[in-house]
């Protein structure tokens, strides 16, 4: 009578095993199994580490379009774990993150105005010289402003005109300015 489940003894250290759970299959033997148990395999790969890492070093140089396609394979399939992964986290810790994030808002608002109220005089500084020499930008948002223009329909020559405008409106009100205080 053939018994129900098949065994094998391992060739190396010579315990009888389950075939299927204590064996890794093999095209090379009759039965379909390597001859040695698993435990004894893994112990084999341990033992020889750095010879097989020196063989697939061989093998790489050797097979470089290969390597390049696993390597690929291998960021893809690992990319898409650390995807999911991230994303498995994100479910899970919604609250914390949210509340992290709130924090990081709060944190970064009052550090921005301790900055502005620290540097409150080099502020109003910068922003007037910047007026007063109605340098390009300045210019360019005061025609966005007025017009809806886009940044790209806006050429040199229309920023020149407008500065002119801007120059002449500041003359002008200076000139009230001095009528009203009955110098001119
Ligand atoms: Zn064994």
């Amino acid at each position: 009578m053939e018994p129900l489940i098949q065994t094998k003894k391992c060739s190396k250290c010579g315990e009888v095993k389950e075939l299927e759970s204590g064996f890794h299959k093999s095209n090379r033997n009759k039965d379909g199994y390597y001859s040695s148990c698993k435990v004894c395999h893994q112990q084999h790969y341990k033992d020889n580490k750095e010879r097989y890492r020196e063989n697939h070093r061989q093998w790489a140089k050797k097979n470089p379009e290969r390597t390049r396609e696993f390597k690929r394979q291998w960021a893809k399939k690992n990319i898409e774990q650390r995807k999911a992964r991230a994303l498995e986290y994100r479910k899970k810790n919604r609250e914390k993150i949210n509340e992290r994030s709130r924090n990081n808002y709060k944190r970064d608002k009052e550090r921005y105005q301790k900055y502005r109220d620290e540097h409150l005089e080099e502020t109003k500084e910068y922003g007037l010289k910047r007026s007063v020499l109605l340098e390009d930008t300045i210019v360019r948002y005061r025609i966005r402003h007025r017009s809806g223009l886009e940044n790209h329909q806006i050429t040199p020559e229309l920023i020149e005109l407008k500065r002119e405008q801007l120059l002449f409106y500041r003359e002008l009100k200076n000139l009230k300015q001095e009528v009203r205080n009955g110098i001119a």
